[in-house]
């Protein structure tokens, strides 16, 4: 069964370590390279490009715990958030044309890409617009790159709108909504076909997006239901997912899984499924997929890389969830609905 994955940040990690990154992409680290996609069925996903506050990699197997109410960090320059963002859009298009990844713009490409043994199919996502000023010039730089998908913000503010800090045990009511600059960078998006990506916005911003008409899609969110940290979705908001014909991803970070993930940095494929069953039952079968956050965040015990994404399928087979609905959390909700943004 192959998997289509709705985000990673392997982009990060090869800018921010020495050395070629096509030659490392073709090694077995980090949790998202060619040898592991391939051992473990991964034919495409979406490649973070994201800015951080350092350029340094995280070794996400030493876990730190996080405290209940972690602070909203200070917006970025945007100069610099543009340098790595450029940076890492750059290592993209190598592994592009080293053929280890095929940057995908449309539909049919998208389709191919995803089916071809030797490459993986990449929808390029810009993690925050920490980089593009209030003209938009720097999408419609990043739009002819071959971004296709978009987050107004991360864990930070910028000129569009705020993004929750991470807090447990609160929900992601902690500041404010979209800016007008905001709604302009929204209604672009939506005209030139990039995927508006809620994860990672306070609730203000997540339903004046949902306001503004399309499908709500948040690519590596879970239920707060089950794990009530800021980055998760209520129940209200899985469902208006659902019915607006969007898309919300399993977030893998044991952050997210758990009710002690934050405190312990476990969780397990049990957990993975848990939440699955719950944003099934609230978004719907034709809404819920896969948002790993591989090289992103500590990972739960027993899925180490892309090469063990096997065995949460076969955990989905053992918790009865029948061969349709395993091949539309698997790939084929993420595909469907990226062929209509990208047609
Ligand atoms: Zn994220």
């Amino acid at each position: 069964m192959q998997v289509f994955d709705g985000h990673n940040d392997a982009l990060s990690r090869l800018w921010a370590t020495n050395g070629d990154p096509v030659e490392r992409f073709s090694r077995d680290e980090g949790h998202v390279n060619s040898p592991a996609c391939r051992a473990g069925s991964m034919g495409g996903g979406f490649f973070a490009l994201y800015s951080p506050e350092k350029r340094q990699a995280t070794d996400f197997t030493l876990f730190e715990p996080i405290d209940d109410d972690e602070a909203l960090p200070p917006a970025l320059e945007p100069g610099p958030a543009l340098q790595s963002v450029i940076g890492q859009a750059a290592i993209a298009r190598s592994l592009h044309d080293q053929g280890a990844i095929e940057i995908v713009t449309d539909a049919p490409e998208l389709g191919r890409a995803f089916m071809a043994e030797d490459r993986i199919a990449c929808i390029l996502h810009l993690e925050g617009a920490d980089c593009i000023d209030a003209d938009l010039l720097a999408l419609d730089a990043l739009y002819a790159l071959g971004l296709r998908s978009l987050g107004p913000v991360w864990s930070r503010p910028t000129i569009f709108g705020e993004g929750v800090p991470f807090g447990f045990n609160r929900d992601g009511d902690t500041g404010s909504g979209l800016t007008v600059e905001g709604r302009r960078l929204v209604a672009r998006c939506q005209e030139l076909g990039v995927v508006v990506d809620t994860s990672h916005l306070t609730f203000r911003g997540f339903w004046d997006i949902a306001e503004m008409g399309g499908p709500v899609v948040a690519t590596h969110s879970n239920a707060y239901a089950l794990c009530p940290a800021t980055r998760n979705l209520t129940d209200d908001q899985l469902r208006a997912i659902g019915q607006t014909g969007g898309i919300v991803g399993l977030n893998f970070a044991t952050l997210f899984l758990s009710e002690e993930g934050w405190r312990a940095g476990r969780a397990g494929i049990d957990d993975c499924i848990r939440h699955l069953a719950h944003m099934v039952e609230m978004a719907g079968e034709d809404a819920v997929t896969i948002g790993s956050d591989f090289d992103g965040a500590p990972m739960p015990q027993g899925i180490a890389s892309a090469r063990d994404l096997p065995k949460l399928i076969k955990a989905m087979r053992e918790a009865g969830f029948g061969e349709p609905l395993v091949a539309k959390i698997a790939h084929e909700n993420w595909l469907g609905f990226l062929s209509q943004i990208l047609a």
